[in-house]
């Protein structure tokens, strides 16, 4: 058995992981519909990802014997209202989210769960990757969104993003 409140907070990320899979598909559907389809793909496989990180979480808590509690999922609340929304959106959100990875490894440090704390290593690591990936796409946004041309550069870089399952196994 987990730590209660080591246990309740993986819980609440099992959450917070779909909002962030279901933040990212409204991403990838408002590019779809700005005929942006590359960031659209980009975006669409983010929500994979993050669907992924979920589906871990749920199956850290089931090989520890806790009960998985799925709440509701809330609406995605960023405003999209131009193609660079998007893209400092995320970098906001993975922002806060490393937060959260941090707050639930301080917590099973502190109870000396260090099982827990090596299962938070690759997502601390994968949150560094997350940011900076966000970092990067502003940057080529800022660099290259102002020019037609070179817009449909990057979004045709973009659209060659492929799935792959996480590095992760439990
Ligand atoms: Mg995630």
């Amino acid at each position: 058995m987990l730590d209660r409140k080591v246990a309740q907070l993986l819980n609440e990320q099992v959450n917070k992981e779909f909002y962030s899979a279901y933040l990212y598909l409204d991403f990838s559907n408002y590019y779809y519909q700005e005929g942006l389809d590359g960031f659209g793909n980009w975006y669409k496989i983010q929500a994979q990802e993050e669907r992924d990180h979920a589906m871990l979480f749920i199956q850290y808590l089931q090989n520890n014997g806790e009960a998985v509690v799925l709440e509701a999922i809330a609406k995605p609340d960023a405003v999209l209202d131009n193609l660079k929304a998007p893209l400092t959106e995320g970098l906001k959100h993975e922002q806060y989210v490393t937060g959260l990875i941090h707050t639930i490894y301080g917590a099973a440090h502190e109870v000396k769960d260090f099982r827990t704390v090596q299962f938070l290593d690759w997502f601390v690591k994968e949150q560094g990757e997350e940011e900076k990936n966000a970092e990067d796409l502003i940057k080529k946004y800022e660099l290259f969104g102002g020019d037609p041309k070179s817009l449909y550069m990057l979004n045709s870089e973009l659209s060659a993003r492929v799935y792959t399952a996480p590095s992760l196994t439990l």
